[in-house]
């Protein structure tokens, strides 16, 4: 990946931007390393808030499809977030949904489970380290100094990127690995593209690249779930036959199995294949596969011992779900 020929007016123009994340996404790029050079070397980047200091109104002085392409982390949220999604849409000829919280909606769509009203009650008003005697709560309006101070608004529901522009091309992982990125920025400087609408990484189980693979059992039927903490973890052996729920199965490949080599189980953050609709669906079907019981009462048992279950199979995907959110009254906003 290089470009060293071109000037910086010939080179494409790329943005980068960070809506609902918690920024690992952004630090994933500078995890580059050495390969950041040849980023730089090969493309303009024009826009990129958390590490340089352009503004909105350059972004809106661009001509529309001027940006060869825009990196976009994080899920939408807040109405300033939705406002820059579109902006960038305008402005670029190809948009990546960067990470689960773009492609799927991420951590911060387990808060699809509350709405905006209990989010504040908790965070402004209930929380043991809040100190807020007058309840205050944020506005998106504010009188200051005799002008008027706009803030932008929070919604009752978490977004992923496709759910309010068009994507195209996703990124997946909590945060996508360096080679990945590298392999992108690559494919969209080459122009070798895949059709649009690709998600950026093998499209087969996770499984299927373990260096645990070996050990996965055909058949499986568990009596019980563990958690890591609860016993030693042989290094070797697959962790589902450990008793561990690792949700490899389910998950697309591409992170090199990063966390089981790390001796973790996989908690799905590259999200489902392409045969996948639903990523939670499908794990907790093959999760109720590995059950050794027919017995109702022992199944309920050994499922009670998944703890936070929408926590653990819909952790990256809620808002990209068949179920989106938690119905609370007749608000989905
Ligand atoms: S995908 Fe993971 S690393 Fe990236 S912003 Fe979301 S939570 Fe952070
Ligand atoms: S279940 Fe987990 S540990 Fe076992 S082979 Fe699949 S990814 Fe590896």
């Amino acid at each position: 990946m290089t470009n060293t020929a071109t000037t910086a007016a010939e080179k494409p123009r790329v943005a980068f931007y960070w809506c609902a994340g918690c920024g690992g996404c952004e630090e994933a790029v500078v995890d580059l390393a050495e390969q950041i050079l040849d980023v730089v070397a090969a493309v303009d980047i024009v826009f990129w808030p958390v590490a340089l200091d352009f503004k909105r109104p350059g972004v809106e002085a661009m001509a529309d499809g001027s940006l060869a392409a825009a990196f976009i982390n994080g899920a939408i949220r807040t109405s300033e977030q939705l406002e820059m999604a579109r902006l960038l849409r305008t402005k670029s000829r190809v948009v990546v949904a960067f990470g689960a919280c773009a492609q799927l909606g991420g951590i911060p769509g387990l808060a699809n489970l509350w709405d905006r009203n209990s989010i504040f009650q908790t965070v402004y008003r209930e929380a043991p380290s809040t100190a807020n005697p007058d309840g205050v709560t944020p506005q998106t309006s504010q009188p200051v100094d005799g002008e008027t101070l706009e803030l932008p608004s929070f919604a009752d529901t978490v977004r992923a990127l496709d759910q309010v522009i068009e994507v195209d091309y996703y990124l997946p992982g909590c945060p996508p690995t360096a080679k990945l990125i590298g392999e992108a920025v690559h494919a969209l400087l080459s122009g070798n593209l895949p059709p649009r609408g690709t998600v950026l990484a093998p499209d087969r189980a996770l499984c299927e690249e373990c260096p645990r693979k070996d050990s996965k059992p055909q058949d499986l039927a568990l009596n019980a779930f563990k958690r890591p903490h609860e016993l030693i973890l042989d290094r070797q052996t697959c962790l589902l036959a450990q008793g561990v729920l690792c949700l490899g199965p389910a998950t697309r490949a591409g992170c090199e199995a990063r966390c089981v080599q790390g001796n973790m189980p996989c908690s799905g953050c590259f999200g489902p294949t392409s045969r996948v609709k639903d990523f939670g669906g499908k794990a907790l079907s093959g999760i109720a596969s590995l059950v050794g019981s027919t017995d109702e009462q022992e199944i309920i048992r050994i499922l009670d011992q998944i703890p936070d279950p929408v926590g653990t199979l819909y952790r990256y995907s809620l808002p990209s779900s068949l179920l989106q959110r938690r119905r609370i009254g007749a608000k989905s906003a």
